[in-house]
Protein backbone atom coordinates (compact mmCIF):
# COMPACT_ATOMS: atom_id res chain seq x y z
CA UNK A 1 0.00 0.00 0.00
CA UNK A 2 1.06 3.65 -0.61
CA UNK A 3 -0.43 6.03 0.75
CA UNK A 4 0.70 6.91 4.29
CA UNK A 5 -1.80 8.97 5.68
CA UNK A 6 -2.84 9.97 9.57
CA UNK A 7 -0.74 6.80 10.71
CA UNK A 8 -1.69 3.95 8.83
CA UNK A 9 -0.77 2.88 5.06
CA UNK A 10 -4.04 3.07 2.35
CA UNK A 11 -4.34 2.57 -1.11
CA UNK A 12 -4.74 5.46 -3.00
CA UNK A 13 -7.96 5.83 -5.80
CA UNK A 14 -6.41 7.42 -8.47
CA UNK A 15 -5.46 4.35 -10.49
CA UNK A 16 -1.99 2.65 -11.14
CA UNK A 17 1.20 3.19 -12.01
CA UNK A 18 4.37 0.90 -12.75
CA UNK A 19 7.02 1.03 -10.59
CA UNK A 20 10.18 -0.19 -12.52
CA UNK A 21 13.85 -0.98 -11.45
CA UNK A 22 15.61 1.33 -14.04
CA UNK A 23 19.10 -0.63 -13.54
CA UNK A 24 17.00 -3.84 -14.72
CA UNK A 25 13.94 -1.95 -16.97
CA UNK A 26 11.99 -4.78 -15.14
CA UNK A 27 8.57 -3.63 -13.08
CA UNK A 28 9.23 -3.92 -9.16
CA UNK A 29 5.48 -3.58 -8.50
CA UNK A 30 2.16 -1.66 -8.71
CA UNK A 31 1.34 1.65 -6.96
CA UNK A 32 -1.89 2.56 -6.52
CA UNK A 33 -1.71 6.43 -6.70
CA UNK A 34 -3.57 8.96 -5.09
CA UNK A 35 -6.21 11.35 -6.26
CA UNK A 36 -7.12 14.74 -4.60
CA UNK A 37 -9.78 13.05 -2.52
CA UNK A 38 -6.90 11.66 -0.94
CA UNK A 39 -5.21 14.67 -0.61
CA UNK A 40 -8.13 15.88 1.23
CA UNK A 41 -7.70 13.21 3.91
CA UNK A 42 -4.18 13.90 4.02
CA UNK A 43 -4.38 17.43 4.77
CA UNK A 44 -7.50 16.88 7.21
CA UNK A 45 -5.23 14.20 9.20
CA UNK A 46 -2.32 16.92 9.22
CA UNK A 47 -4.43 19.75 10.31
CA UNK A 48 -6.37 17.51 12.92
CA UNK A 49 -2.36 16.95 14.29
CA UNK A 50 -1.20 20.72 14.38
CA UNK A 51 -2.78 22.08 17.51
CA UNK A 52 -1.50 19.22 19.81
CA UNK A 53 2.35 19.03 17.67
CA UNK A 54 2.78 22.38 17.32
CA UNK A 55 1.92 22.86 21.53
CA UNK A 56 4.14 20.25 22.38
CA UNK A 57 7.49 20.95 23.99
CA UNK A 58 10.54 21.66 22.13
CA UNK A 59 11.99 18.97 24.19
CA UNK A 60 9.09 16.41 23.36
CA UNK A 61 9.62 17.32 19.87
CA UNK A 62 13.55 16.88 20.16
CA UNK A 63 12.99 13.99 21.84
CA UNK A 64 10.24 11.97 19.26
CA UNK A 65 13.04 13.50 16.28
CA UNK A 66 15.84 11.36 18.13
CA UNK A 67 13.77 8.06 18.41
CA UNK A 68 12.81 8.78 14.72
CA UNK A 69 16.72 8.82 13.58
CA UNK A 70 17.29 5.39 15.41
CA UNK A 71 14.22 3.88 13.78
CA UNK A 72 15.51 5.19 10.60
CA UNK A 73 18.88 3.22 11.75
CA UNK A 74 17.10 -0.31 12.52
CA UNK A 75 15.79 0.19 9.33
CA UNK A 76 19.42 0.98 7.64
CA UNK A 77 19.54 -1.86 5.17
CA UNK A 78 16.14 -2.22 4.30
CA UNK A 79 16.35 1.60 3.02
CA UNK A 80 18.99 1.27 1.54
CA UNK A 81 17.92 -1.45 -0.56
CA UNK A 82 14.99 0.34 -1.53
CA UNK A 83 16.39 3.49 -2.61
CA UNK A 84 18.77 1.04 -4.76
CA UNK A 85 16.21 -0.91 -6.40
CA UNK A 86 14.00 2.45 -7.42
CA UNK A 87 17.00 4.94 -8.81
CA UNK A 88 19.74 2.70 -10.00
CA UNK A 89 21.97 4.00 -7.68
CA UNK A 90 24.95 2.28 -6.37
CA UNK A 91 23.78 0.07 -3.63
CA UNK A 92 27.54 1.29 -1.98
CA UNK A 93 25.94 4.52 -2.28
CA UNK A 94 22.78 4.41 -0.65
CA UNK A 95 24.31 2.71 1.93
CA UNK A 96 27.48 5.01 2.77
CA UNK A 97 25.60 8.49 2.12
CA UNK A 98 22.10 8.59 1.30
CA UNK A 99 20.87 6.89 4.77
CA UNK A 100 23.35 7.85 7.00
CA UNK A 101 22.69 11.40 5.81
CA UNK A 102 19.36 11.05 6.60
CA UNK A 103 19.48 9.78 9.83
CA UNK A 104 22.40 12.52 10.18
CA UNK A 105 20.06 15.09 9.63
CA UNK A 106 17.48 13.75 12.12
CA UNK A 107 20.38 14.14 14.96
CA UNK A 108 20.46 17.57 13.92
CA UNK A 109 17.02 18.83 14.20
CA UNK A 110 16.24 16.55 16.92
CA UNK A 111 19.13 18.79 18.48
CA UNK A 112 17.89 22.39 16.77
CA UNK A 113 14.45 21.85 17.83
CA UNK A 114 15.50 22.55 21.33
CA UNK A 115 16.94 26.07 19.87
CA UNK A 116 14.23 27.99 18.14
CA UNK A 117 14.93 31.65 19.33
CA UNK A 118 13.26 34.63 19.27
CA UNK A 119 14.61 37.58 21.48
CA UNK A 120 13.18 40.32 23.64
CA UNK A 121 13.87 43.91 22.47
CA UNK A 122 12.84 47.10 21.31
CA UNK A 123 11.00 49.09 24.47
CA UNK A 124 8.19 51.22 23.46
CA UNK A 125 8.44 52.89 26.86
CA UNK A 126 9.44 52.75 29.90
CA UNK A 127 6.50 50.54 30.81
CA UNK A 128 6.57 47.99 27.88
CA UNK A 129 8.83 44.69 27.06
CA UNK A 130 8.70 43.48 23.28
CA UNK A 131 9.43 39.90 22.57
CA UNK A 132 9.59 38.28 19.60
CA UNK A 133 7.93 34.73 19.23
CA UNK A 134 8.55 31.95 16.28
CA UNK A 135 5.79 29.58 15.98
CA UNK A 136 4.92 26.75 13.17
CA UNK A 137 3.41 27.72 10.17
CA UNK A 138 0.69 24.98 9.76
CA UNK A 139 0.37 22.36 7.51
CA UNK A 140 2.90 22.31 4.80
CA UNK A 141 2.67 21.01 1.53
CA UNK A 142 6.09 19.21 0.37
CA UNK A 143 6.83 18.08 -2.77
CA UNK A 144 10.33 16.26 -3.84
CA UNK A 145 12.27 14.79 -6.55
CA UNK A 146 13.47 11.41 -7.44
CA UNK A 147 17.42 11.63 -7.33
CA UNK A 148 18.01 11.34 -3.53
CA UNK A 149 14.50 10.04 -2.18
CA UNK A 150 15.14 9.69 1.33
CA UNK A 151 17.65 12.59 1.92
CA UNK A 152 14.94 15.14 -0.18
CA UNK A 153 12.03 13.59 2.18
CA UNK A 154 14.09 14.44 5.33
CA UNK A 155 15.42 17.52 4.26
CA UNK A 156 11.41 18.57 3.57
CA UNK A 157 10.02 16.63 6.76
CA UNK A 158 12.49 16.91 9.36
CA UNK A 159 12.98 20.93 10.05
CA UNK A 160 9.69 21.06 9.20
CA UNK A 161 8.26 19.08 12.23
CA UNK A 162 10.79 20.20 14.39
CA UNK A 163 9.46 23.81 14.52
CA UNK A 164 6.03 22.13 15.32
CA UNK A 165 4.65 21.94 11.79
CA UNK A 166 2.52 18.82 10.24
CA UNK A 167 3.15 17.48 7.15
CA UNK A 168 2.00 16.04 3.71
CA UNK A 169 4.59 15.05 1.44
CA UNK A 170 4.17 14.18 -2.25
CA UNK A 171 7.71 12.23 -3.56
CA UNK A 172 8.45 11.36 -6.47
CA UNK A 173 6.00 8.84 -8.08
CA UNK A 174 9.63 7.28 -9.50
CA UNK A 175 10.49 6.73 -6.20
CA UNK A 176 8.41 6.37 -3.14
CA UNK A 177 9.54 3.53 -1.43
CA UNK A 178 11.96 4.98 0.89
CA UNK A 179 9.75 7.98 1.69
CA UNK A 180 7.20 5.87 3.35
CA UNK A 181 9.17 3.88 5.04
CA UNK A 182 10.10 7.00 6.72
CA UNK A 183 6.82 7.74 7.59
CA UNK A 184 6.53 4.67 9.12
CA UNK A 185 9.74 5.09 11.24
CA UNK A 186 7.96 7.89 12.60
CA UNK A 187 4.97 6.55 13.65
CA UNK A 188 7.28 3.64 15.18
CA UNK A 189 8.75 6.52 17.03
CA UNK A 190 5.92 7.55 18.72
CA UNK A 191 5.48 11.10 16.44
CA UNK A 192 1.68 11.41 16.60
CA UNK A 193 -0.55 10.40 13.55
CA UNK A 194 -0.92 12.89 11.25
CA UNK A 195 1.93 15.15 11.60
CA UNK A 196 3.90 13.29 8.49
CA UNK A 197 1.35 12.09 6.11
CA UNK A 198 2.74 11.10 2.24
CA UNK A 199 0.66 10.55 -0.67
CA UNK A 200 2.22 9.14 -3.82
CA UNK A 201 0.82 10.27 -7.54
CA UNK A 202 1.35 12.49 -10.17
CA UNK A 203 2.80 16.22 -9.77
CA UNK A 204 -0.07 17.47 -12.45
CA UNK A 205 -2.62 16.07 -10.20
CA UNK A 206 -1.44 14.69 -6.49
CA UNK A 207 0.86 18.02 -6.42
CA UNK A 208 -1.48 20.46 -7.83
CA UNK A 209 -4.29 19.38 -5.23
CA UNK A 210 -1.60 19.51 -2.41
CA UNK A 211 -0.25 23.24 -3.47
CA UNK A 212 -3.62 24.47 -3.85
CA UNK A 213 -5.29 23.58 -1.12
CA UNK A 214 -7.06 25.53 0.92
CA UNK A 215 -5.66 24.44 4.52
CA UNK A 216 -2.21 23.77 3.22
CA UNK A 217 -0.20 27.18 4.41
CA UNK A 218 2.87 27.14 2.94
CA UNK A 219 4.59 24.72 0.14
CA UNK A 220 8.09 23.71 0.02
CA UNK A 221 9.70 22.31 -2.79
CA UNK A 222 12.99 20.57 -4.28
CA UNK A 223 12.91 19.78 -8.47
CA UNK A 224 12.98 21.12 -11.54
CA UNK A 225 13.26 25.33 -11.78
CA UNK A 226 10.17 24.63 -14.18
CA UNK A 227 7.76 22.81 -12.07
CA UNK A 228 8.97 25.44 -9.00
CA UNK A 229 8.20 28.30 -11.18
CA UNK A 230 4.35 26.57 -11.62
CA UNK A 231 4.17 25.88 -7.96
CA UNK A 232 5.10 29.27 -7.73
CA UNK A 233 2.42 30.33 -9.34
CA UNK A 234 -0.11 28.52 -8.48
CA UNK A 235 0.49 29.10 -4.48
CA UNK A 236 0.52 32.83 -5.15
CA UNK A 237 -3.39 32.34 -5.79
CA UNK A 238 -3.76 32.13 -2.59
CA UNK A 239 -0.89 34.57 -1.10
CA UNK A 240 1.04 31.06 0.07
CA UNK A 241 3.99 31.12 1.45
CA UNK A 242 6.97 29.31 -0.62
CA UNK A 243 10.17 27.45 -0.15
CA UNK A 244 11.92 26.46 -3.73
CA UNK A 245 15.03 24.20 -4.44
CA UNK A 246 15.62 24.23 -7.86
CA UNK A 247 17.87 23.20 -10.46
CA UNK A 248 21.70 23.87 -11.04
CA UNK A 249 24.42 23.71 -13.54
CA UNK A 250 27.57 24.00 -11.16
CA UNK A 251 30.66 25.69 -12.63
CA UNK A 252 33.80 24.18 -11.79
CA UNK A 253 36.66 26.76 -11.62
CA UNK A 254 40.33 25.54 -12.07
CA UNK A 255 43.05 28.68 -11.76
CA UNK A 256 46.33 28.41 -13.14
CA UNK A 257 47.96 27.63 -9.95
CA UNK A 258 45.96 24.51 -9.48
CA UNK A 259 47.02 21.01 -8.06
CA UNK A 260 45.76 20.13 -11.67
CA UNK A 261 45.49 15.63 -10.54
CA UNK A 262 43.33 16.49 -7.40
CA UNK A 263 41.29 19.08 -9.81
CA UNK A 264 41.08 16.39 -12.27
CA UNK A 265 40.20 13.85 -9.67
CA UNK A 266 37.73 16.40 -7.76
CA UNK A 267 35.56 16.76 -11.15
CA UNK A 268 35.49 13.27 -12.46
CA UNK A 269 34.09 12.65 -8.69
CA UNK A 270 31.64 15.76 -8.63
CA UNK A 271 30.24 15.20 -12.43
CA UNK A 272 29.58 11.63 -11.60
CA UNK A 273 28.27 11.70 -8.22
CA UNK A 274 24.92 9.88 -8.27
CA UNK A 275 24.58 9.54 -12.40
CA UNK A 276 25.78 13.45 -12.40
CA UNK A 277 21.66 13.70 -11.31
CA UNK A 278 22.75 15.85 -8.48
CA UNK A 279 21.44 19.73 -8.34
CA UNK A 280 25.27 20.88 -7.17
CA UNK A 281 27.24 18.40 -9.59
CA UNK A 282 29.89 19.74 -11.52
CA UNK A 283 28.34 20.22 -14.88
CA UNK A 284 30.22 22.93 -16.31
CA UNK A 285 34.47 22.99 -16.23
CA UNK A 286 36.59 26.46 -17.09
CA UNK A 287 39.99 25.85 -16.74
CA UNK A 288 43.29 28.52 -17.13
CA UNK A 289 44.59 27.91 -20.42
CA UNK A 290 47.93 27.13 -19.61
CA UNK A 291 46.23 23.79 -18.09
CA UNK A 292 43.39 23.09 -19.90
CA UNK A 293 44.83 20.16 -21.75
CA UNK A 294 46.73 18.33 -18.88
CA UNK A 295 43.32 18.83 -17.17
CA UNK A 296 41.11 17.17 -20.36
CA UNK A 297 43.48 14.34 -20.97
CA UNK A 298 43.37 13.31 -17.31
CA UNK A 299 39.64 13.43 -16.52
CA UNK A 300 39.25 11.74 -19.91
CA UNK A 301 41.31 9.26 -18.87
CA UNK A 302 39.67 9.00 -15.45
CA UNK A 303 35.96 8.95 -16.48
CA UNK A 304 37.01 6.00 -19.14
CA UNK A 305 38.18 4.03 -16.34
CA UNK A 306 34.92 4.00 -14.46
CA UNK A 307 32.68 0.99 -13.95
CA UNK A 308 29.55 1.54 -15.16
CA UNK A 309 26.70 -1.35 -14.46
CA UNK A 310 25.13 -3.18 -11.78
CA UNK A 311 24.25 -0.87 -8.72
CA UNK A 312 23.95 -3.68 -6.43
CA UNK A 313 27.76 -4.88 -7.74
CA UNK A 314 30.10 -3.52 -4.86
CA UNK A 315 32.87 -3.07 -7.81
CA UNK A 316 30.34 -0.87 -9.59
CA UNK A 317 31.28 2.83 -9.45
CA UNK A 318 28.06 4.41 -11.18
CA UNK A 319 24.85 2.26 -11.95
CA UNK A 320 22.05 3.40 -13.89
CA UNK A 321 19.96 6.74 -14.58
CA UNK A 322 16.66 7.12 -13.23
CA UNK A 323 14.62 5.76 -16.67
CA UNK A 324 15.13 4.92 -20.33
CA UNK A 325 13.59 8.41 -20.83
CA UNK A 326 15.39 10.19 -18.81
CA UNK A 327 19.03 8.46 -20.43
CA UNK A 328 16.86 9.68 -24.10
CA UNK A 329 17.12 13.16 -23.19
CA UNK A 330 20.60 12.85 -21.51
CA UNK A 331 21.88 11.47 -24.94
CA UNK A 332 19.79 14.08 -26.89
CA UNK A 333 22.32 16.96 -25.76
CA UNK A 334 25.18 14.50 -26.50
CA UNK A 335 24.00 14.37 -30.34
CA UNK A 336 23.14 17.81 -30.93
CA UNK A 337 26.52 18.99 -29.19
CA UNK A 338 28.17 16.31 -31.72
CA UNK A 339 26.09 17.58 -34.56
CA UNK A 340 27.19 21.07 -34.00
CA UNK A 341 30.86 19.94 -33.86
CA UNK A 342 31.39 19.71 -30.48
CA UNK A 343 34.61 17.10 -29.39
CA UNK A 344 33.14 13.79 -27.35
CA UNK A 345 36.27 13.39 -25.70
CA UNK A 346 35.08 10.34 -24.17
CA UNK A 347 31.70 8.90 -23.20
CA UNK A 348 28.72 9.57 -25.07
CA UNK A 349 27.21 6.39 -25.77
CA UNK A 350 25.14 4.16 -23.94
CA UNK A 351 27.78 1.52 -22.62
CA UNK A 352 27.62 -1.83 -24.39
CA UNK A 353 26.86 -5.47 -22.78
CA UNK A 354 24.30 -3.88 -20.28
CA UNK A 355 20.39 -4.79 -20.92
CA UNK A 356 19.47 -2.27 -23.59
CA UNK A 357 15.95 -1.77 -21.67
CA UNK A 358 17.82 0.08 -18.49
CA UNK A 359 18.81 3.53 -17.91
CA UNK A 360 22.87 2.91 -18.07
CA UNK A 361 24.73 6.04 -19.98
CA UNK A 362 28.37 6.37 -19.91
CA UNK A 363 30.72 8.79 -18.18
CA UNK A 364 31.00 11.81 -20.97
CA UNK A 365 33.64 15.33 -21.61
CA UNK A 366 33.02 17.68 -23.97
CA UNK A 367 35.39 20.53 -25.36
CA UNK A 368 35.04 22.96 -28.24
CA UNK A 369 31.68 24.04 -27.12
CA UNK A 370 31.02 27.33 -27.23
CA UNK A 371 29.45 29.27 -23.63
CA UNK A 372 25.95 29.96 -25.20
CA UNK A 373 25.61 26.30 -26.42
CA UNK A 374 22.70 24.45 -24.70
CA UNK A 375 24.90 21.85 -23.54
CA UNK A 376 26.55 24.48 -21.23
CA UNK A 377 23.19 26.64 -20.30
CA UNK A 378 20.85 24.27 -19.40
CA UNK A 379 19.97 21.28 -16.88
CA UNK A 380 21.46 18.17 -18.67
CA UNK A 381 21.23 15.86 -15.17
CA UNK A 382 23.28 13.45 -16.25
CA UNK A 383 27.39 12.20 -16.37
CA UNK A 384 28.18 14.80 -18.54
CA UNK A 385 31.41 17.48 -18.14
CA UNK A 386 31.67 20.56 -20.53
CA UNK A 387 34.89 21.75 -19.84
CA UNK A 388 36.17 25.37 -21.51
CA UNK A 389 39.15 27.41 -21.15
CA UNK A 390 39.53 30.78 -19.85
CA UNK A 391 42.26 33.60 -19.71
CA UNK A 392 42.05 35.83 -16.74
CA UNK A 393 40.44 35.28 -13.91
CA UNK A 394 37.90 37.95 -14.69
CA UNK A 395 36.77 35.68 -17.61
CA UNK A 396 36.71 32.80 -15.71
CA UNK A 397 34.69 34.05 -12.81
CA UNK A 398 32.31 35.99 -15.77
CA UNK A 399 31.93 32.29 -17.23
CA UNK A 400 31.03 30.64 -14.00
CA UNK A 401 28.21 33.07 -13.26
CA UNK A 402 26.75 33.05 -16.82
CA UNK A 403 23.80 30.78 -16.67
CA UNK A 404 20.45 31.52 -15.39
CA UNK A 405 21.56 29.02 -12.15
CA UNK A 406 22.93 29.90 -8.97
CA UNK A 407 23.12 26.72 -6.84
CA UNK A 408 26.69 25.77 -5.81
CA UNK A 409 30.05 25.94 -7.42
CA UNK A 410 34.23 25.60 -6.67
CA UNK A 411 37.14 27.03 -6.98
CA UNK A 412 40.46 25.12 -7.47
CA UNK A 413 43.39 27.06 -6.80
CA UNK A 414 46.52 27.16 -4.29
CA UNK A 415 46.24 30.35 -3.88
CA UNK A 416 43.79 31.40 -1.13
CA UNK A 417 43.34 34.58 -1.48
CA UNK A 418 42.16 33.59 -5.36
CA UNK A 419 39.87 31.09 -3.96
CA UNK A 420 38.25 33.67 -1.75
CA UNK A 421 37.80 36.37 -4.48
CA UNK A 422 35.72 33.67 -6.29
CA UNK A 423 33.77 32.50 -2.87
CA UNK A 424 32.57 36.54 -2.68
CA UNK A 425 32.35 36.51 -6.75
CA UNK A 426 30.69 33.45 -7.53
CA UNK A 427 26.46 34.15 -7.79
CA UNK A 428 25.47 30.45 -5.61
CA UNK A 429 24.26 29.59 -2.20
CA UNK A 430 27.22 27.48 -1.68
CA UNK A 431 31.36 27.83 -3.23
CA UNK A 432 33.46 24.99 -2.48
CA UNK A 433 37.58 25.66 -2.77
CA UNK A 434 38.95 22.70 -3.71
CA UNK A 435 36.41 20.32 -3.35
CA UNK A 436 33.01 19.96 -4.75
CA UNK A 437 29.70 18.13 -3.43
CA UNK A 438 30.42 17.53 0.68
CA UNK A 439 27.42 18.96 2.82
CA UNK A 440 26.77 18.97 6.39
CA UNK A 441 23.66 18.93 8.33
CA UNK A 442 24.68 22.41 10.03
CA UNK A 443 25.51 24.55 7.26
CA UNK A 444 22.56 25.79 4.79
CA UNK A 445 21.75 24.44 1.26
CA UNK A 446 19.79 26.79 -1.44
CA UNK A 447 20.00 28.92 -4.49
CA UNK A 448 20.82 31.84 -5.64
CA UNK A 449 18.43 33.32 -8.94
CA UNK A 450 17.35 30.73 -11.23
CA UNK A 451 17.93 27.84 -8.69
CA UNK A 452 15.28 28.94 -5.90
CA UNK A 453 15.18 30.41 -2.50
CA UNK A 454 14.94 29.03 1.08
CA UNK A 455 17.54 26.64 3.03
CA UNK A 456 16.95 23.29 3.81
CA UNK A 457 19.06 21.96 6.52
CA UNK A 458 20.92 23.56 9.52
CA UNK A 459 19.21 26.14 11.40
CA UNK A 460 18.04 28.74 8.67
CA UNK A 461 15.59 26.10 7.41
CA UNK A 462 14.11 25.72 10.87
CA UNK A 463 13.65 29.34 10.84
CA UNK A 464 12.35 29.33 7.50
CA UNK A 465 9.21 27.24 8.66
CA UNK A 466 8.22 29.38 11.39
CA UNK A 467 6.35 32.86 11.22
CA UNK A 468 7.88 35.59 13.32
CA UNK A 469 5.18 37.08 16.25
CA UNK A 470 6.01 40.67 17.96
CA UNK A 471 4.32 40.33 21.03
CA UNK A 472 3.98 43.33 23.31
CA UNK A 473 3.64 43.67 27.12
CA UNK A 474 2.13 46.74 28.87
CA UNK A 475 2.90 46.01 32.53
P1 LIG B 1 10.56 17.61 -11.31
O1 LIG B 1 10.47 19.08 -11.15
O2 LIG B 1 10.15 17.02 -12.61
O3 LIG B 1 9.65 16.88 -10.22
C1 LIG B 1 9.84 17.12 -8.84
C2 LIG B 1 8.56 16.77 -8.11
O4 LIG B 1 7.54 17.66 -8.55
C3 LIG B 1 8.05 15.35 -8.37
O5 LIG B 1 7.51 14.85 -7.16
C4 LIG B 1 6.95 15.58 -9.39
O6 LIG B 1 5.95 14.58 -9.38
C5 LIG B 1 6.39 16.91 -8.93
N1 LIG B 1 5.68 17.69 -9.95
C6 LIG B 1 5.84 17.66 -11.30
N2 LIG B 1 4.99 18.53 -11.89
C7 LIG B 1 4.27 19.10 -10.90
C8 LIG B 1 3.24 20.10 -10.87
N3 LIG B 1 2.77 20.64 -11.98
N4 LIG B 1 2.75 20.47 -9.67
C9 LIG B 1 3.21 19.95 -8.53
N5 LIG B 1 4.19 19.00 -8.48
C10 LIG B 1 4.72 18.59 -9.66
O7 LIG B 1 12.05 17.22 -10.91
P2 LIG B 1 12.72 15.78 -10.92
O8 LIG B 1 12.94 15.41 -12.35
O9 LIG B 1 11.97 14.85 -10.03
O10 LIG B 1 14.12 16.09 -10.19
C11 LIG B 1 15.19 16.65 -10.85
C12 LIG B 1 15.24 18.15 -10.61
O11 LIG B 1 15.31 18.41 -9.21
C13 LIG B 1 16.49 18.78 -11.19
O12 LIG B 1 16.14 19.99 -11.81
C14 LIG B 1 17.37 19.03 -9.96
O13 LIG B 1 18.31 20.05 -10.10
C15 LIG B 1 16.34 19.35 -8.95
N6 LIG B 1 16.89 19.16 -7.59
C16 LIG B 1 17.21 20.27 -6.87
C17 LIG B 1 17.75 20.12 -5.59
C18 LIG B 1 18.10 21.32 -4.75
O14 LIG B 1 18.37 21.13 -3.57
N7 LIG B 1 18.11 22.53 -5.30
C19 LIG B 1 17.95 18.85 -5.06
C20 LIG B 1 17.61 17.74 -5.83
C21 LIG B 1 17.07 17.91 -7.10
Amino acid sequence: MHQFINGSYREGNGGQHQLINPATGKSVETLNVADSADVDDAVAAAKAAFPGWSRATPAERSEALHSLAAELGKRAEELARIETEQTGKTLRMSTEFDVPGSIDNAQFFAGAARHLQGQAAGEYSAEHTSMVRREAVGVIGSISPWNYPLQMAAWKILPAIAAGNTIVLKPSELTPGTTLLMAEAARDAGIPDGVINVVVGAGRVVGEALVTHRDVAMSSFTGSTAVGRRIMELASRRGNRVHLELGGKAPFLVFDDADVEAAARGAVAASLINGGQDCTAATRAYIQRPLFDAFVERVAELMSQVTVGDPTDPETDMGSLISTTHRDRVAGFIDRARAGGANIVTGGVIPEGLPAEAAFYSPTLITGLAQDAEAVQDEIFGPVLTALPFDSDDEGLMLANDTPYGLAASAWTTDLARGMRASSDIQAGCVWINDHIPMLSEMPHGGYKASGFGKDMSSYSLEDYTNIKHVMIDR
